[in-house]
């Protein structure tokens, strides 16, 4: 299923050198077309569509756990996902109760004058359940603000 990219790009990404576009990854470029093709292998294997944690228009997503960093919860661990017999299906819903939440948000980071690889890199990303994300907008006031609300929602 997976398909290998010509012969003549590899010679390409390997005259080039071209590494993985994940934050702080320089591993070579995967040889496998398709989505993700222009991430190392591994970080590939990792996208949502290929079974993992990430999106690939988000690679700050590559750093979601598969566990709340404030209360812990772990969607993998919930019994109540346990009728659910579509293995796709339910992992898509155990994925869905965990967020990517920047600690800094990206507009003040980059009011700071902090990089994209330091907004989007692991010490700025944190996991969040849903519930943890809605205290963490309380506590900011982010209706208010009207502010972050939606640009972490990448689940799918
Ligand atoms: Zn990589
Ligand atoms: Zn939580």
């Amino acid at each position: 299923m997976a398909c290998r990219k010509t012969a003549a790009q590899i010679r390409e990404q390997v005259d080039k050198n071209l590494t993985c576009r994940a934050p702080g990854c320089c591993d070579p470029m995967t040889i496998f077309r398709g989505l993700g093709e222009d991430y190392c292998r591994y970080h590939q294997m990792h996208l949502s569509e290929n079974g993992g944690m990430a999106r690939p228009d988000r690679p700050y997503t590559f750093h979601k756990k598969w566990c709340c960093d404030w209360c812990g919860y772990n969607p993998k661990e919930d019994a109540r996902f346990d009728h659910i017999q579509d293995p796709i299906r339910k992992d898509r819903g155990q994925r869905a109760t965990l967020i990517c939440d920047h600690i800094v948000r990206r507009a003040d980071a980059q009011a700071m004058g902090w990089t994209n690889e330091q907004i989007d890199g692991p010490e700025n990303i944190q996991t969040l359940c849903q519930l943890c994300d809605k205290v963490k907008s309380a506590e900011e006031d982010d209706w208010n603000k009207n502010v972050r609300l939606g640009e972490d929602y990448e689940n799918s």
